[in-house]
Formats: C-alpha cells, sequence, structure tokens
C-alpha cells in the first residue's frame, strides 16, 4: 500500500512575525501548486494564525509545536488544544526531544498530551527517539518501544487514523549527524512491526513514519528511498524555503 510522503517543518523558536509570514509565503510560492505529497508547517505559537492564513488554499498545513494536555484553566504560559484548532492549526507535535529534555515532558506527560490533542481533533505528529548512549549501549529498540508503548497505551487504531509518528534520533537533531538511510530504515521497520503487534498489520501499513534529524536537501532522497520512511521531519533546513522545498520535491510522487 502506497502511502503518502509528509514532510514537516520545524520551526523551533525561530523567526518573528514578519519573517514567519515571509518564509511561509516563500515556502508556498517554492511548492507551486503541484501536490508534493502533505507538508507541514510548524511554526511557533503565536504565528499559528497567520501562517496558516498564508497558506489556506495551498497543499501545505499547519501545526502547532506543543500543547498542553489541560483544556483550560489557571497554567500560565500554556497552550490548549482548543486554542491551537482556533488558529486554523491542524496538527501539532507531540514529545519532541527538545520538549522531553529542555521542557522535562516525560512519557506520561507526552501520553497526556496526545490525548488531549486527539480529543481536540488534531493530528498528532508523536515524536520518539534515542539518545547518543542509548544507540551506543544498544537500547534503540528499547527505548521506541518504551515510547510509544505509553504514548499509545489504551487507544484504539480507530482513534489513531491520523497518526504520525516521527522517528528521530536525538544524537541527529540539530548536530548535523544524521542517521544512516540504512540506520533510519531499521528503527523505522521497527516501528512498524510494533504497530503490527499493537494494532494490527492493516494499522502498520497505513501509519506514516517520518524521519527527523539533521535533514538537508543532499540527504532526502537517500532516507526517502527507504521503503519504511514515509518523510521527514526537518528543523534547521526547514528554515529555509529552497532547502525546504528541495527536501519536499525528494519524496515519492504521490499516488
Ligand atoms: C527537529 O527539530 O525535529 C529536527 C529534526 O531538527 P534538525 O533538522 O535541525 O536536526
Amino acid at each position: 500500500m502506497a502511502r503518502t510522503p509528509v514532510t514537516g517543518g520545524n520551526w523551533k523558536m525561530h523567526t518573528t512575525l514578519p519573517e514567519a509570514i515571509a518564509l511561509a509565503q516563500e515556502v508556498r510560492h517554492r511548492l507551486g501548486s503541484q501536490r508534493l505529497g502533505d507538508v507541514l508547517l510548524f511554526p511557533p505559537f503565536p504565528f499559528l494564525a497567520a501562517v496558516a492564513d498564508k497558506v489556506a488554499g495551498s497543499h501545505v498545513n499547519v501545526g502547532a509545536q506543543d500543547l498542553h494536555f489541560e483544556a483550560k484553566g489557571a497554567f500560565t504560559g500554556a497552550v490548549s488544544a482548543a486554542m491551537i484548532v482556533s488558529t486554523g492549526a491542524t496538527h501539532v507535535l507531540v514529545g519532541h526531544s527538545e520538549r522531553r529534555s529542555v521542557f522535562g515532558d516525560t512519557d506520561e506527560i507526552v501520553a497526556k498530551k496526545l490525548r488531549a490533542a486527539l480529543a481536540a481533533g488534531l493530528k498528532p505528529v508523536l515524536c520518539v527517539g534515542e539518545q547518543l548512549a542509548e544507540r551506543q549501549n544498544g537500547t534503540t529498540f528499547a527505548v521506541v518501544d518504551r515510547q510509544l508503548t505509553v504514548a499509545l497505551d489504551g487507544l484504539l487504531a480507530d482513534q489513531l487514523q491520523h497518526l504520525i509518528i516521527a522517528y528521530e534520533p536525538v544524537w541527529a537533531i540539530g548536530t548535523g549527524l544524521t542517521a544512516s538511510p540504512e540506520q533510519a530504515q531499521e528503527v523505522h521497520a521497527h516501528i512498524r512491526a510494533w504497530l503490527a503487534t499493537r494494532f494490527s498489520a492493516a494499522f502498520a501499513a497505513n501509519c506514516r513514519i517520518q524521519y527527523g534529524g539533521s535533514v538537508k536537501g543532499s540527504n532526502a532522497t537517500g532516507l526517502f528511498a527507504q521503503s519504511d520512511i514515509d518523510g521527514m521531519l526537518v528543523g534547521g533546513a526547514s528554515l529555509t524555503a529552497d532547502e525546504f522545498a528541495a527536501i519536499v520535491r525528494a519524496g515519492r510522487a504521490v499516488p
């Protein structure tokens, strides 16, 4: 079964409002009107509505980089799923490694955020991946299994039709060190097998799994060529419209 490629640009804590608008316009322009798979932009919270407005009517959709799991209340500085939906955003990153390592999101918090996203109708991109020491001591699969097990505990396949998983080895994020296509494929195949066991073969065959970690125009083709890699989650290179468009174009044609 052919899965539609999905490539996301995580702008992290970069851009001002005018820069975000200009970047969104430029990405839209570079991609043109041809459908090149699903394309997602993840700008900072304050720019979600403006970026959603700039890409309206195109093949580009917008997502938030995080959310809080509570619906509303005295949580100063936090942003709820409903707030994100109200901006026109359709997707949300959950469990990005920087949220886990810098902001202390545990597997349990990630699970709560995933449920809040689903309850609000947001399409989640669940990020998983091992630290360098974990790869070196041979626990990559165990780490990814634990992250998936806790995040998806108790959820049914029907609730997860729009789930995207991003495999992002932490040692490759923002470091310039990309996993080789073979290293990435090995973990993607493992995640797909895990999904088949946990849900069903059909669910696993449908679920899109992105790779993230220092993806550039120059290494995207080799990664996309792997049978279980369905797209990229791009940080640094997504801040340059040309480079991001080159990564999107490296994806397989939309069936
Ligand atoms: C990311 O932020 O998800 C990421 C993969 O960043 P970079 O492409 O810069 O490594």
